[in-house]
């Protein structure tokens, strides 16, 4: 009766594990540094103050609760490539893209995945850089891809190897695709300076190679949804056909209502109605067409100008948060005396931020400080506040002294 004797013990996710061992700890002083989702300055999960007013908004018209079409809401899909690529984009008004709502940025990346698979015939390969989001290999595993990897963060000063990465980058195989975080890169918080991403683009389009953006943080890691954008935008006016995934957990808060949107950006509005007939193709058997309350949400706040301009204040409210956490922790360690160089702290941008602690400063972190994060040494600057800066600069210096 034993149908399933031959599965194995799957090993837990290396982040909810993270949580998990923090909820045991009864330490009072106990930091949980691993999940990277937004706390305010008390430690307590945001829902942004345009959210709530943009669901009030939507409860009060009495939506129903209809299927949406295969491919989402329409209102939110178009607000969302607006978004990224700008209100006055030319590849808009020439309908060259191709953009579907999506479930979050994982799903976005799905959809992706599986689009390449079945429809790109250059190659099958996707290149990441080291390190990148712990999704995106079985991500684009499960949909039959195969995975590479270029250099990207350098140990050596906890910021971006831009040589190494130029370096592998021209040795990748024409008509391969790389994998770009548009935007405060996870795990590192390392991201290119502007004219390092115009460099990249150059090589990136000498090599033939195809660009996919990875969007999840739009507006999160400098406050302005415009800066963040400038490596999609740059691309684009360079006249690479970029992929792009985008999320809207972070920005809006918006977690668990899993918004997003998948693009391709397509050489013309012909060729982009075949692709788009594809991309339905491919939606529909994975789970039929997506949820909609939460991009009406994302929509009414998109769209409605009042609300936009609070929502792009809330963000930057977030992202300069966080930005003060990293000089108040930079400012703690320099007082507790330590006489490391800690500016990438500072330099690295985002939700996280790669200490460069070895494993068995972790280890230390989290046994006599009851500090948890993930054994890379990347903690979420967003689990940071006030209350417990000085408690994590004084330990981060008792395990690196
Ligand atoms: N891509 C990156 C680089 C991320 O860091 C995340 C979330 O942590 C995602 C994509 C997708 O998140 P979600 O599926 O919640 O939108």
């Amino acid at each position: 009766n034993a149908i399933w004797s031959n599965v194995e013990m799957g090993p837990p996710d290396a982040i909810l594990g993270v949580t998990e061992a923090f909820k045991k700890d009864t330490n009072p002083k106990k930091m949980n540094l691993g999940v990277g989702a937004y706390r305010d300055d008390a430690g307590k999960p945001y829902v942004l103050p345009s959210v709530k007013k943009a669901e009030d908004e939507i409860l009060k018209t009495g939506l129903d609760k209809e299927y949406a079409g295969i491919i989402g809401v329409p209102d939110f899909y178009n607000a969302a490539i607006k978004l990224a690529l700008g209100s006055d984009s030319s590849v808009i008004k020439e309908k060259l893209n191709v953009t579907s709502q999506a479930i979050s940025g994982t799903g976005a990346l799905r959809v992706g995945a599986n689009f390449f698979a079945k429809w790109y015939t250059k190659s099958k390969t996707f290149w990441l850089p080291t390190p990148s989001w712990g999704n995106h290999t079985p991500i684009l595993k499960h949909a039959g891809l195969n995975v590479n990897s270029y250099k990207y963060y350098d140990p050596s000063t906890c910021g971006f190897d831009f040589k190494g990465a130029i370096e592998d980058i021209k040795k990748i195989p024409e008509g391969d695709v790389i994998l770009l975080h548009a935007c405060a890169h996870n795990p590192t918080g390392v991201d290119p300076k502007p004219e390092q991403w115009k460099e990249l683009s150059q090589v990136i389009k000498q090599r033939k190679l195809y660009p996919y953006f990875d969007m999840a943080y739009q507006g999160f890691a400098s406050g302005s949804t415009d800066t963040d954008a400038f490596a999609v935008r740059t691309f684009i006016n360079d006249g690479h056909q970029i992929a792009l995934s985008q999320s809207f957990s972070k920005n809006m808060g918006l977690y668990g209502e899993r918004v997003g949107a998948f693009s391709i950006i397509c050489s013309s509005a012909e060729e982009a109605e075949r692709v788009m007939s594809q991309v339905k193709i491919i939606i529909r058997p994975l789970y039929s067409n997506p949820p909609v309350h939460g991009a009406r949400i994302a929509a009414k706040i998109l769209n409605t100008p009042e609300l936009n301009a609070q929502w792009l204040k809330e963000v930057k409210g977030m992202a300069d948060r966080i930005i003060t956490m990293r000089q108040r922790l930079r400012d703690g360690l320099k007082k507790e005396g330590s006489s490391r160089n800690w500016q990438h702290i500072t330099d690295q941008i985002g939700m996280f931020c790669f200490t460069g602690l070895k494993p068995d400063q972790v280890e230390r972190l989290t046994k006599e400080f009851s500090i948890f994060l993930t054994k890379d040494g990347r903690i979420s600057v967003a689990g940071v506040s006030s209350n417990n800066v000085d408690y994590l600069a004084h330990a981060i210096h008792q395990v690196t002294k």
